[in-house]
């Protein structure tokens, strides 16, 4: 018996912003997908003889076809740590939080990272990094537990096993109670590449190495996770220039600017990135962009705790890889990557004025530039025939949106355009605002009742 032929859906009439090298964008065109890839895009409506082989024909008309979203940074179990500390600043936010995070375990991660990864389903993401940093003694398998759920939503995942060593008693920022040692530290990094690291051109799932920040790791496990990463092809990511503060530490403490030390650690190159990268040099800047060093941008986060805006424009135009992220949700409690996109024109122009960034080129970043940032390139990022058919299908065609001259500035510049369809390699994650896969109310319960757990073992 022949295997079954793999199933097509046909999207036929809808704006579209393939985001290819070329920019190309169509009023009315179309796109079809066979199994996990797109096998054509085009002007027009669709080949009406699709009909006699689709599975789905998605009538496309009021509706704006864009690649799936690609969210570069995140901690997903804070989820159930959002509303603390609502005014203070990273260090103070930091130190407010610690307490409250030292008591998640598998389960409440799993609650928290479900409907985290839910919610991030419908605001039209389809590739999520997490970077988990925080694995207590008796937590159990809690870098599972982020995966489980992204298995549950259908989402491509991007975790990272991350870590701290540098507690309070050696100078560091956070308590002994949520930092590893440093051997224990890497082992776990080693032993959750070889477990789950898939690095197919298909894959669902990929491992990074991610050490949290200078001032809550040791140097030696910053060199020990980047020969660990590289020895098995995975990549490294980190905090770095989120605030001054960050600075004035490495300064005291290394005697170096952050940019300065990371390049001092060997943690430059196409392999790396860094999230926020707020108070760059200009030496960091060129550093980074000759090295192919790549930056997750995330204003809302960098808004919320007062960090600063990132100088985007200058790093695009020196040529650093750059990719849009919402931060942990307790710095973002909106996590919305729509929101992001929004966020990410506004501050560049707060910054640099009204010419400084384009809708086109924020929907570039939060696509196209988030897959190179993670090294999919190849795979994802844009609506190209032989490309992994993520896609993203909103609709412009209600109160918000219908009489707006440009459907892309719908979405950009913050109309809240309803979300039709969410492919993840062809298969529906998302239809009509609803999660396909699961239950929004299970998933609020499940990660209320979590919060509360925790709120209630730390004492709060
Ligand atoms: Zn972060």
């Amino acid at each position: 018996m022949s295997a079954a032929a793999p199933s097509v859906t046909v999207i036929s009439g809808c704006a579209i912003a393939t985001v290819d090298p070329s920019g190309t964008e169509y009023r009315t065109g179309h796109l079809v997908v066979e199994g996990s890839r797109i096998i054509e895009v085009g002007d027009g409506p669709a080949d009406p003889s699709w009909r006699d082989r689709a599975a789905a024909w998605i009538d496309g008309s009021g509706m704006l076809a864009t690649p799936g979203l690609v969210n570069t940074h995140h901690h997903l179990y804070q989820w159930i740590t959002r509303g603390y500390a609502q005014d203070e600043t990273l260090f103070g936010w930091l130190t407010s939080l610690y307490p409250v995070c030292a008591g998640i375990d598998e389960e409440t991660v799993n609650a928290s990272a479900s409907a985290n990864l839910g919610w991030m389903a419908l605001s039209g993401t389809t590739l999520t990094t997490d970077h988990h940093y925080v694995f207590p003694k008796n937590g159990g398998d809690v870098l599972g537990a982020t995966i489980a759920g992204a298995q549950t939503i259908g989402l491509r995942f991007h975790p990272t096993r991350g870590s701290m060593d540098l507690g309070t008693a050696s100078g560091g920022l956070p308590p002994e109670s949520v930092v590893e040692s440093t051997d224990a530290a890497l082992a776990a990094t080693e032993a959750a590449l070889d477990r789950w690291h898939d690095p197919s051109s298909e894959s669902m799932l990929q491992i990074a190495v991610a050490p949290c920040s200078p001032f809550s790791v040791t140097r030696e496990l910053m060199t020990g996770a980047a020969e660990i990463a590289r020895a098995h092809g995975a990549r490294l990511h980190t905090h770095l220039c989120e605030t001054l503060d960050e600075e004035a530490f490495c300064l005291e403490k290394y005697g170096r600017k952050p940019g300065e030390y990371v390049e001092d650690l060997g943690w430059l190159g196409p392999d790396v990135w860094f999230a926020h990268v707020v108070w760059p040099t200009t030496e960091d800047i060129a550093r980074f962009a000759a090295t192919g060093t790549a930056v997750a941008h995330c204003p809302t986060s960098n808004a919320r705790l007062g960090s600063g805006i990132a100088p985007v424009a200058d790093m695009l135009k020196a040529g650093v890889p750059i990719g849009l992220g919402v931060d942990g949700s307790a710095s973002n409690e909106s996590g919305r990557m729509d929101d992001e996109l929004h966020q990410a024109l506004l501050v560049a122009r707060l910054r640099g004025g009204s010419t400084s960034m384009s809708a086109r080129q924020v929907l570039a970043m939060a696509t196209m530039g988030g897959a190179r940032v993670l090294g999919r390139q190849d795979d994802l990022g844009s609506l190209e025939v032989g490309k992994l058919a993520d896609i993203a299908l909103w609709r412009v065609d209600g109160i918000g949106g219908a009489d707006i001259a440009d459907p892309l500035c719908a979405l950009v510049f913050g109309l809240r355009s309803p979300l039709e369809l969410l492919l993840v390699g062809g298969k529906a994650i998302v239809e009509h605002e609803q999660l396909v896969n699961a239950d929004v109310h299970d998933l609020a319960q499940r990660s209320a009742a979590a919060s509360a757990t925790l709120a209630k073992r730390a004492g709060r």
